[in-house]
């Protein structure tokens, strides 16, 4: 797989990615971009997003081996230049995961204790 990026025209993190529509850019790079969620759940929380269009985690293929991984290791630097040394990474898939928004995202979410299970 390359590296060409799939956009879902009704897809609000795609019109985020965008630029369509505004947010409040954590980081950015050619494949991942990362913005603070905007009903934080937790003083820190980051949404990490592939700029593709992939629904759910669900979704993911061989071919996104190396995109997944990226996304994990931009949580991890993200979490480390937020000062966080705990932290929360989620993935809801689906409605009965939790999931409201169809493009895969990763929440990053810290300084505060955290609680398991979430509920
Ligand atoms: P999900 O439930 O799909 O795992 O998480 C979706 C998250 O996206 C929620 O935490 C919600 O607050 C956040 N969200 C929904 N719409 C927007 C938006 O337009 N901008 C930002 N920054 N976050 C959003
Ligand atoms: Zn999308």
């Amino acid at each position: 797989m390359g590296r060409s990026i799939n956009v879902s025209d009704d897809c609000i993190f795609c019109k985020i990615v965008s630029g369509e529509i505004g947010s409040d850019i954590a980081y950015e790079n050619d494949q991942v971009m990362a913005f603070n969620d905007i009903s934080p759940k937790a003083p820190t929380h980051i949404l990490v997003v592939p700029k593709t269009h992939i629904p759910t985690v669900a979704d993911l293929t061989e071919d996104h081996q190396s995109l997944i991984a990226h996304l994990i290791l931009t949580a991890n630097k993200i979490a480390a230049d937020a000062g966080l040394t705990g932290y929360r990474l989620v993935v809801n898939c689906n409605a009965e995961g939790g999931q409201e928004v169809y493009h895969l995202h990763l929440h990053i979410m810290g300084g505060r204790q955290m609680r398991w299970p979430p509920g």
